[in-house]
C-alpha cells in the first residue's frame, strides 16, 4: 500500500465501522420500541425493525458513498482539466477536501500539473528545433518541400517558394497537386510511389527524372525530383522532396530532338525509295547472284529497314512531345500483324546470325490496334532482342490470351538488364551504361513503345536478369472490348492520342 494512502484508508475504515455500530445500536432500540408497540407480537416487531433498518442503511450508505467518492472526483477533475479533454469541468477545489485526503491528493495533483508543464516544455523545445531546422533549410538554395503521405504540404523552404513562384500563405496544408502542376514521363508518379510505400516501409528514397512543371501562364520548367520517406517522422511530415532544376539541360535535349526530327524528316522519302529499289533488285537479281552477293543484298536490305525504324522512332517521339501522335485503332487479325513484323525482322535477325521463333496461340480474338504504330512496338522489341544478344541464341516471340487480353512476349537470352536500372528502361533517352558505347541506339525505342501501348489501353513490362536475358511483354485489347466505343463513333475507327506526360494526380484538371 502507498504510505500516503494510509490516512485515507483509516478514514474510510472508521466511517464504515462507525456506521455499523450506529445501525446495530438503532436496531436494538427499534426492537424494544416495536415490542412495546406491537404488544410482544415478535413477527410484526421483526418486520418493522427490518424495514426501519433497511431505510436507515440506505441513507447512511449514500452518505458514506458521497464522502468516499470525493477524492476520486477531485482526481478526475484535475486530470480532465490538465488534459483539456472535457470542456465545462471545473478545476478541483482543495478547500472542499477533508484533511486526510487533502494532503495525499494535493501531492498527487502537484505531480499531474508538473507532468503537464514538462510536456509543454518539450513541445516548445520541439518547435524551437523545427524552426531551427527550417531556418537552416532556408539558407540552402535547393528547393525543399515537406509533405505528408496524403501529399498535403507541411513546409516549403524559401528556395522552393521562389522556384514554384508561390507565397507562404498559399501552401499550408494544401494538396501538392492543387498548388502546382507537375507531370511525369511515365505513370510511375510520386503519388503512385507514395501509395505503394506508405505503411509498408520504414525508409525509402526514389528519384524521377525530367519532371515537368507547368506554371499557370503555361511556361514550363523541367527538374529531377528526389523523395525521401521516413515513417518515424514524429511531426507527421513523412516525405521530404528535393527539386534539382535541369531546365537548361533538358531544354537542350528537346531542342536537339526537334532539330534531329526536322533533319530526319528529310530522310524519310529517300529512305523509302532506297528500300523499294533494294527489295526490287533483291527479287529480280536473286537467281543470278552468288552466295556472297546475296549476303551483301541481305545486309543492304536489313540496314535500310533499320534506318526506316530509326527515322520513324525519332519522328514519333517528336510528335509525342507535341501531343500530336494520334493512333487510329481498327479491327485486325493479330496473327497477321505479328507475322508481318516477324517476316520483316527475320532478315535483320539472320544478318546478325540469330533466329526468330514465333509461337502464336491458335484462335486468338481479333484486336483493336493501330497497325503502323503497333508494328513499331513489336519491331523495337525484336530489334532490341537482336541488339542485346551477343550469342546465336534463339529469340522467341510468343503470343497468347491472358486474362482476357492478347499478350505478346519477346524473350531473349542476351546480356540482360541490371536490377538497379530495370525500372528506367522505359524512360526517355535512357540507355544502360554497360551497353551504351558498344551497341548503337537512341534510348527512345522503349519510351515510344510504352506511349503507344498505353494509348492502346494495354500494358508493357519487362522481366530481366543480368547475363541471363530479358523478356519484354505487352498486352493489347481484343476488338470486342472496344466495339461499344466504335458503335457510337461514326468514322468507324477509334482515335487515341499518345502523350508522354502523366499527371501526378488522376483527378487533376489542368
Ligand atoms: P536503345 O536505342 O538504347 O536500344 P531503347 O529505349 O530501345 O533504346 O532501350 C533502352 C535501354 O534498355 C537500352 O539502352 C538497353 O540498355 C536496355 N534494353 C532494352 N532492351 C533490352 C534487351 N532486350 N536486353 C537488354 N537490355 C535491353
Amino acid at each position: 500500500m502507498i504510505p500516503l494512502l494510509n490516512p485515507l484508508k483509516e478514514k474510510i475504515w472508521l466511517l464504515v465501522a462507525g456506521s455499523i455500530f450506529i445501525v446495530g445500536g438503532l436496531a436494538i432500540g427499534f426492537w424494544q420500541l416495536a415490542n412495546n408497540l406491537f404488544k410482544d407480537n415478535s413477527i410484526l416487531s421483526l418486520v418493522a425493525v427490518i424495514i426501519a433498518i433497511f431505510i436507515i442503511a440506505l441513507i447512511i450508505g449514500r452518505l458514506i458513498a458521497s464522502k468516499a467518492i470525493k477524492p476520486t472526483e477531485y482526481l478526475a477533475r484535475s486530470i480532465l482539466t490538465v488534459t483539456n479533454e472535457e470542456n465545462g469541468v471545473e478545476p478541483p477545489n482543495p478547500e472542499k477536501l477533508d484533511k486526510p485526503s487533502k494532503e495525499f491528493l494535493s501531492s498527487l495533483i502537484q505531480k499531474v500539473y508538473g507532468f503537464k508543464n514538462s510536456m509543454n516544455q518539450l513541445k516548445t523545445e520541439d518547435q524551437t528545433d523545427l524552426s531551427y531546422y527550417q531556418s537552416i533549410t532556408n539558407l540552402y538554395p535547393l528547393p525543399i518541400i515537406a509533405i505528408n503521405t496524403e501529399q498535403h504540404i507541411g513546409y516549403m523552404n524559401d528556395a522552393a517558394l521562389s522556384y514554384l513562384e508561390l507565397k507562404a500563405n498559399e501552401i499550408s496544408d494544401k494538396p501538392l497537386y492543387d498548388v502546382f502542376n507537375i507531370s511525369f514521363t511515365s505513370n510511375e508518379t510520386l503519388e503512385k510511389w507514395l501509395s505503394e510505400i506508405a505503411g509498408n516501409t520504414v525508409n525509402a528514397t526514389e528519384t524521377w527524372q525530367r519532371v515537368k512543371l507547368t506554371y499557370p501562364d503555361n511556361r514550363t520548367k523541367k527538374f529531377d525530383l528526389v523523395a525521401h520517406y521516413s515513417q518515424n517522422n514524429s511531426n507527421g511530415l513523412e516525405v521530404v522532396l528535393a527539386i534539382y532544376d535541369r531546365t537548361l539541360l533538358y531544354e537542350r535535349d528537346d531542342r536537339d530532338l526537334t532539330f534531329v526530327a526536322l533533319a530526319v524528316h528529310e530522310l524519310r522519302t529517300p529512305v523509302t525509295i532506297l528500300r523499294g529499289y533494294i527489295e526490287l533488285f533483291g527479287e529480280e537479281l536473286e537467281p543470278k547472284l552468288d552466295a556472297e552477293q546475296k549476303s551483301f543484298m541481305h545486309n543492304m536490305s536489313a540496314s535500310a529497314q533499320q534506318l526506316t525504324s530509326f527515322v520513324s522512332n525519332i519522328l514519333n517521339v517528336a510528335r509525342i512531345e507535341e501531343n500530336a501522335l494520334n493512333l487510329n485503332l481498327k479491327e485486325e487479325k493479330w496473327e497477321e500483324v505479328l507475322a508481318q513484323v516477324c517476316k520483316d525482322m527475320e532478315l535483320r535477325a539472320k544478318v546478325h546470325g540469330k533466329k526468330l521463333v514465333v509461337k502464336i496461340e491458335p484462335n486468338l480474338p481479333t484486336v483493336a490496334v493501330d497497325r503502323v504504330s503497333i508494328y513499331e512496338v513489336i519491331a523495337n522489341l525484336i530489334e532490341n532482342a537482336i541488339k542485346y544478344t551477343h550469342t546465336d541464341e534463339e529469340i522467341i516471340i510468343d503470343s497468347h490470351l491472358k486474362d482476357g487480353l492478347v499478350e505478346t512476349t519477346v524473350i531473349d537470352k542476351g546480356v540482360g538488364i541490371p536490377s538497379n536500372v530495370v525500372a528506367h528502361v522505359f524512360d526517355k533517352f535512357y540507355r544502360s551504361h554497360s551497353s551504351k558505347n558498344s551497341v548503337g541506339g537512341t534510348g527512345l525505342g522503349l519510351f515510344l513503345s510504352k506511349a503507344i501501348i498505353e494509348a492502346h489501353s494495354g500494358q508493357i513490362w519487362v522481366k530481366s536478369k543480368e547475363k541471363e536475358g530479358s523478356t519484354f511483354g505487352f498486352t493489347v485489347q481484343p476488338f470486342v472490348n472496344l466495339a461499344k466505343e466504335l458503335e457510337t463513333n461514326q468514322s468507324g475507327e477509334i482515335v487515341r492520342g499518345a502523350h508522354g506526360w502523366i499527371k501526378n494526380h488522376s483527378l487533376y484538371r489542368g
